[in-house]
């Protein structure tokens, strides 16, 4: 049996290598590095796929919150309400533009933001909210899009882990994940559903007010060249990242559905184990499985962790210290937020090995061994 990886990306590349081989071939003999036309088909083609009026492509997902944020015009103090549940960028980047996180609970069910929790945190000085669509599931936007514009408020999705995943609207219309929100927000970091073979991101919206200024904020302020009317940063996708991009684009659907037929084979698997609570799906949405995240209840997290480390099977504690946890955010007198759900979860939860790469050999071997662990304990 091949040796199980939490993500394999090098089985991933053998079955593109050819393609990969020749654009990487050709940006090197044109040597156009940056803003090359690999980028500007890969921004059209990312727009087509996504169903998004403007791509903006930049050098990573952090950087596409933080323009976001930027875009925004908000003032420094300003609340912007997020889950603590997520991975530290999402919140970081508010801290660093000199708002304020304001930390919010989860749902126990799908690990996303809690509508609620965000109605009740709301005060004069909420701006905005960026709900993460985490491991892969859709936050429930309906709610959310309601909430924002009963209090008029911008949103900002982080769809860093859900590119490709659909959302039903209220209105019947099926949409993707990050095209809902005023602004969506992705990474092309390796491990991600859609990654490269390095750094990248994209910035998506529909507004073409806020896609102008998030352009110029991409590239140093600059209206024209030279020109810079207000404060920016550097941040752009090389030539070569999304030359890689635009032939991973067109297996991502394909990837994405390995990626479910690996979920539902654990699904099936511990379908009747009580102890062991598989990720939710929802009518709403499609999953698109970025993580195949368990509850566990009455079980030894910890202990699985090591068993199956025993084993050979890599496993992985997203996140094991939330946000308003974090020493980032004790100036905000983070950690007496009230999160039950969020510290009852990072207790709780364990990701197993999921891409696209998974053998039924290995998914045998995984349940086989959890299944194990429980019997015995
Ligand atoms: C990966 C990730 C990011 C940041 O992306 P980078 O490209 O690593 O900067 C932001 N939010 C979430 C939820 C992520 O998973």
């Amino acid at each position: 049996m091949k040796k199980i990886q939490m993500v394999d990306l090098v089985s991933q590349l053998e079955k593109i290598k050819p393609s990969i081989d020749k654009v990487i071939n050709e940006v090197l003999s044109t040597a156009q590095f940056i803003n090359g036309p690999e980028v500007k088909a890969f921004q059209s083609e990312l727009q087509e796929y996504l169903g998004v009026k403007h791509v903006i492509p930049c050098a990573n997902g952090t950087d596409a919150l933080q323009i976001a944020l930027m875009s925004l015009g908000l003032k420094p103090g300003d609340e912007v309400i997020t889950p603590s549940f997520t991975y530290i960028a999402t919140t970081e980047v508010i801290a660093l533009l000199g708002l304020k996180p304001v930390f919010v609970e989860v749902d126990r069910d799908t690990f996303c933001i809690d509508p609620e929790g965000i109605k009740n945190a709301i005060t004069d000085k909420t701006k905005a909210i960026v709900p993460v669509h985490l491991y892969g599931q859709a936050c429930n936007m309906n709610e959310i899009m309601s909430i924002a514009k009963e209090n008029n408020l911008f949103v900002v999705e982080d769809n860093a882990q859900a590119i490709g995943s659909e959302y039903k609207m209220s209105s019947g219309e099926t949409v993707k994940t990050g095209t809902i929100g005023d602004i969506g927000c992705t990474s092309f970091f390796p491990s991600k559903n859609l990654g490269c073979f390095g750094d990248g991101g994209a910035i998506c919206t529909n507004n073409d007010e806020l896609a102008g200024k998030i352009r110029m904020i991409a590239n140093h302020g600059q209206s024209k060249r030279y020109h810079h009317d207000m404060v920016g940063c550097n941040s752009r996708l090389d030539n070569l990242q999304a030359g890689i991009l635009r032939i991973k684009l067109r297996e991502l659907d394909s990837y994405l559905n390995k990626r479910r037929e690996a979920a539902s084979y654990y699904d099936e698997a511990f379908a009747s184990i009580p102890e062991i609570k598989v990720p939710y799906r929802s009518d709403q949405s499609r999953h698109v499985f970025h993580q195949y995240t368990l509850t566990l209840e009455g079980i030894d997290r910890d202990a699985l962790h090591q068993f199956l480390a025993e084993k050979d099977i890599p496993s992985m504690i997203y996140y094991p210290i939330p946000a308003h946890r974090q020493k980032m955010f004790a100036s905000f007198g983070a950690e007496k937020s009230d999160l039950p759900v969020t510290d009852w979860l990072t207790e709780r939860v364990i990701s197993l090995p999921m891409h696209t790469e998974l053998e039924e050999e290995q998914l045998n071997h995984i349940t086989t061994s959890v299944l194990e662990f429980v019997k015995k304990n």
